[in-house]
């Protein structure tokens, strides 16, 4: 098994859409960043990638690139998953925690958890959403997540890549 931890943070600006979790909220302000700001898909990308020791997010989509200006994150999420099946695993389950003064994130807990859910290729019940308040912390402009993977090693027979060229296979021949 490997695990994964992956934290992000955005601050919030007037003008601008609220994405979390891949979702678009109603709100008055949203999250600023280079691509649409959703910082839990930033977490989750850098928690997959984390997990198999890939790198992090900016490795793979430099901010200093005007391509990923205005992204949509679920793109990031891809890739990360891309790399999590290269190294011979899938997603077990994930849990997260975003820490925001508002807007109240438990009426839309489902819809993130759903689509954060079809984003992994999991069932819903695998993905853990939860949001609690900056109490104290003085973070009231920004959104924080923190996010929590598990993966398993998929079954060699549903293995794409089998490892052809090891030397143990060439030795056996
Ligand atoms: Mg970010």
């Amino acid at each position: 098994m490997r695990i994964g931890y992956g934290w992000d943070s955005h601050e919030f600006r007037a003008g601008v859409a609220l994405k979390i979790g891949g979702v678009e909220l109603q709100h008055d302000r949203g999250l600023a960043g280079h691509s649409d700001g959703d910082v839990l898909l930033h977490a989750l990308t850098d928690a997959l990638l984390g997990a198999v020791a890939a790198g992090d997010i900016g490795g793979f989509f430099p901010p200093s690139d005007p391509k990923w200006k205005g992204a949509d994150s679920a793109i990031f999420v891809e890739e990360a998953l891309k790399q999590v099946r290269r190294a011979g695993y899938t997603v077990a389950n994930v849990d997260s925690t975003l820490i925001l003064a508002s807007p109240k994130i438990g009426p839309h807990a489902k819809k993130i958890q759903a689509r954060v859910a079809q984003l992994l290729g999991v069932r819903p019940d695998r993905v853990g959403v939860k949001a609690k308040t900056p109490e104290g912390m003085g973070t009231d402009d920004a959104a924080i997540a923190h996010v929590a993977v598990l993966l398993t090693p998929v079954p060699a027979s549903k293995n794409r890549s089998p490892r052809k060229n090891t030397r143990r296979g060439r030795k056996a021949k």
